[in-house]
């Protein structure tokens, strides 16, 4: 078998190092996302499908992932999170109940199935055989793709009724679906998040993004990135959009923490820092002690991403990685 573990070397921002030559005079973004996706494909560390930002991970791949997702168990012990663990799917009616569509229907997925008779049956068997469309012969289900992590918590918890006066903190993680795809391999269409979610009062959630602010720049230190947290905004749809991602700004509700993870290109958002005020209580009847409407607020961490900026930064070969990272990532 071919030799494919030298066919990286980690990203160097003083000196042109490996056969992994980045295009750094380039203008055109797409040409460093691209260099690092066929990097990523002919060492084997991401497989390719036959659709954009599809990928299947390799044991290199998932062991970083694993690595992070420890590192962050450890950084967050002292939340004494509720666990819980949801695939990548929702109920279609908690999911019209969090406004998700009026905001991105750009990026939603919803899950349709073959719901018909025998005689439709043959008819879909027909069209395939003749290479026609069948896809509209899908009948919409009660399940939509999970957008986020978190979504699927709110429901559980406004199901118990109000809260105690401490609120509550729940540890998610699950594969997301977003329609976006891209030759961007930090941009997939399916891809974990990893989030602790904070549900009480305006205070108790503020407070709470204060700290994980500093954890995220923590972590990131620790695991040896270049890194920045900077105010951002969520990618609303249509013309009306652009007003709301403004006051989504102007309010501070969310900022990410950004990483270099293509040459040429900006740097990509690997954490996100997000207070949702008290959108989610008129979605679900999440209350406070006191029987007001609830404020949320959680923090994300984009698995897929960070893997891919450990890669980009220290390269393929784990043994060759920074001692105290691979420490970090639990003994890697
Ligand atoms: P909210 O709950 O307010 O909708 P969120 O934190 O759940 O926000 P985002 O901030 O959009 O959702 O995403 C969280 C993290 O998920 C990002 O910081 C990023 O690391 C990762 N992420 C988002 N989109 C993608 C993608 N297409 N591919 C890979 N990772 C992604
Ligand atoms: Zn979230």
């Amino acid at each position: 078998m071919e030799d494919v573990s030298n066919a990286y070397e980690p990203g160097d921002d003083t000196a042109a190092g490996g056969s992994y030559a980045a295009p750094k005079t380039t203008q055109d973004p797409d040409v460093g996302r691209r260099a690092f996706r066929q990097a990523l494909v002919d060492a084997r560390v991401l497989y390719p499908s036959a659709v954009e930002g599809i990928y299947g991970r390799s044991g290199l791949f998932e062991s970083i992932a694993d690595g992070l997702n420890a590192a962050i168990s450890k950084l967050g012990a002292d939340q004494h999170a509720e666990v819980m663990r949801f695939p990548p799917a929702m109920p279609r009616k908690d999911f019209e109940a969090s406004e998700y569509l009026k905001s991105f229907p750009q990026l939603a997925g919803t899950v349709h199935c073959f719901c018909g008779s025998d005689r439709d049956h043959h008819r879909l068997l027909a069209r395939l055989e003749q290479g026609e469309d069948w896809a509209d012969q899908q009948r919409p289900t009660d399940v939509v793709l999970a957008p986020a992590a978190c979504y699927p918590v709110y429901p559980v918890i406004a199901a118990r009724g109000p809260m105690s006066a401490d609120g509550m903190v729940v540890d998610v993680l699950t594969y997301c679906f977003r329609h976006e795809p891209s030759i961007d391999p930090a941009r997939m269409q399916m891809f974990r998040q990893r989030e602790y979610v904070r549900l009480g009062t305006a205070e108790q959630i503020v407070a709470f993004r204060e700290v994980w602010m500093e954890r995220g720049r923590k972590l990131a230190g620790m695991l040896e990135l270049p890194h920045e947290v900077d105010l951002a905004n969520d990618p609303f749809f249509g013309r009306g959009g652009k007003i709301v991602a403004d006051s989504q700004r102007e309010l501070k509700l969310k900022f990410e923490l950004l990483v270099p993870i293509n040459d040429g290109a900006p740097p990509t958002a690997c954490m996100s820092f997000n207070y949702h005020m008290d959108h989610f209580a008129h979605a679900w009847p999440l209350r406070t002690a006191d029987g007001e409407p609830a404020h949320t607020g959680c923090v994300g961490f984009g698995i897929e991403r960070l893997t891919l900026a450990l890669l980009r930064h220290h390269g393929f070969e784990l043994a060759k990685w920074p001692k105290r990272v691979r420490e970090v990532l639990g003994g890697l």
